[in-house]
């Protein structure tokens, strides 16, 4: 009989900690876990998903446009946000409900309510101690703004998927993924669009031609790019809000979004009285089995702030349950992680840049390709595709893969099979293409830019 309640309790039902639970339970221990909000965390319900519904939604109006050159008359065509608010909400209640059922179907207690920790093996949801011999932090991160004259008229991603009605004019300041998906999301949908980005080019740490591109494109869509640009303050006005910005410009929106980041969500758990070490951004410091300064607290996910992603978050959670009731696991990799903002067009990327390559090979060889893709072709849709390949030249191994495209994240999930594997370019030449595909370019570039 166990001297705790619990072989492992988990604070926060979101990506990592809901598969974490899950995979313990089935390992046999005895788990709980303690949700404050809501059922499956950020992703399901304020990000990927519901990003993705938006994203789906708005991309249909460059497919009405496109679909005249193949003959459609298409009439104008109307627009309901509160039809698709209220399916996505109706579709998030769904996997909220799937969540539960699965975590109760795996035997995992479900506890209501904030959780803070007591001690090294207490935790307080409610009232209410429960004790584990191992406690998880799975609490992800929140929207953090910067502070300034004006700032309390602001909206985050969090309030973007409730808002009660389209503005005809956004603003929305930041330059990561979440700004330049919900530019494009928003430009879609027909509202007039600025993205503010404070550095020179926005989606630092991306590839510099990769960055180029996407700037083209979405310019070329009729998004307003405004980069070296800050907002110094706001003010609501009768028909929405008046930006200035710190070349003197005033800017009117209906709503001004910003996406400037998201903070390890760690401050209000009590770590302070219990020696969890956090870094200066407010991330839980772990080591490379997840285990913070405290040995019987472990911290996965967001709230360690490292790759920020929900596969990331799912594969942590997995590791550390096999660790701690099953047989273990090899470390995770942190190479070679996919990733796809899901921009107008997409921009996904597995590997290194360029600029990274440069720094770790004595030489590599750079294919490029930019072309109109196929579907395109007899439309007026100018966008234009573009793909690179990264070689170390010594080994021709294929370092980094880049794509901006329609469904570039759907094709940088193979490509990122091939590139874990060890792919060369020359596997990559003797692979036969699917023809006619956008995709087949990545196996038919031949003559190397540099
Ligand atoms: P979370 O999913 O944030 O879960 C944490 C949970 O803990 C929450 O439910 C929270 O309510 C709960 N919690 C917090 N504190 C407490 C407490 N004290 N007591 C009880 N419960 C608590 N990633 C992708 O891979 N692809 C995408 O397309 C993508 N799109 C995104 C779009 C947006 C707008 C955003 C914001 C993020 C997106 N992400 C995407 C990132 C992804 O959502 C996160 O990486 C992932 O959700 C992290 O999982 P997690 O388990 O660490 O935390
Ligand atoms: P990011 O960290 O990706 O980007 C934040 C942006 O805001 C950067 O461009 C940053 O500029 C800028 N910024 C930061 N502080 C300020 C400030 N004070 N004033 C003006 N600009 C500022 O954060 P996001 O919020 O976009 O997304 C959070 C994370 O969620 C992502 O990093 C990603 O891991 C995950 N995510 C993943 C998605 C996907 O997989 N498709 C989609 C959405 C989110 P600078 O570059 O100069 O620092």
């Amino acid at each position: 009989m166990s001297r705790y309640d619990f072989d492992l309790f988990v604070i926060g039902a979101g990506s990592g900690g809901v598969r974490a639970a899950r995979v313990s339970s089935a390992l046999g221990a005895k788990v709980a876990v303690a949700e404050e909000r809501y059922l499956g965390g950020t992703c399901v319900n304020v990000g990927c998903v519901p990003k993705k519904l938006f994203v789906y939604a708005s991309q249909f109006s460059t497919e009405f446009k496109t679909s005249e050159g193949y003959g459609w008359d298409v009439s104008k065509p109307g627009f309901a946000w509160e039809r698709l608010i209220a399916n996505k909400d109706r579709e998030i209640t769904r996997l909220n409900g799937v969540y539960e059922s699965l975590l109760i179907k795996a035997g995992v207690r479900l506890v209501d309510g904030h959780a803070s920790i007591v001690d090294a093996h207490t935790v307080k949801v409610a009232g209410q101690q429960f004790t584990a011999e191992h406690i998880l932090i799975a609490t992800g991160g929140w929207p953090v703004v910067p502070v300034f004259p004006g700032h309390e008229h602001i909206i985050t991603s969090n309030d973007a998927f409730y808002l009660d009605q389209l503005p005809k004019r956004i603003i929305v300041v930041g330059g990561g993924y979440i700004a330049v998906e919900f530019a494009g999301i928003f430009h879609g949908l027909g509202v007039d669009t600025t993205l503010i980005y404070r550095g020179p080019l926005f989606l630092r740490g991306f590839d510099l031609d990769v960055r180029k591109h996407l700037a083209l494109q979405l310019t070329d869509k009729g998004i307003t790019l405004k980069f070296d640009s800050e907002i110094t303050s706001i003010e609501k006005n009768e028909n929405g809000f008046t930006a200035t910005l710190n070349s003197g410009e005033a800017l009117s929106a209906g709503q001004i979004m910003y996406a400037t980041g998201r903070q390890p969500k760690s401050l209000e758990l009590g770590l302070e009285n219990l020696g969890v070490d956090l870094d200066e951004n407010t991330a839980i410091a772990v080591n490379t089995h997840y285990q913070t300064s405290v040995p019987s607290i472990y911290a996965i996910g967001d709230v360690t702030n490292r790759v920020n992603l929900t596969p990331v978050a799912l594969a942590e959670g997995n590791f550390l349950a096999n660790q701690l009731f099953g047989n273990g696991s090899s470390p995770l990799d942190y190479e070679n992680i996919p990733t796809c903002v899901f921009s107008q067009p997409n921009l996904a990327t597995v590997g290194l840049t360029q600029q990274q390559a440069e720094q770790r090979y004595t030489k590599i060889t750079i294919y490029k390709s930019m072309f109109t893709p196929m579907k395109y072709a007899i439309s007026e849709n100018t966008e234009q595709a573009f793909m690179k390949l990264i070689v170390d030249a010594d080994t021709d191994h294929v370092v980094g893969a880049h794509m901006i495209g329609p469904d570039a994240g759907e094709i940088m999930q193979g490509i990122a099979v091939a590139i874990k594997c060890g792919a060369t370019k020359a596997s990559f030449d003797s692979t036969i293409g699917i023809h006619p595909t956008s995709a087949e370019e990545f196996v038919t570039m031949r003559d190397a830019s540099s």
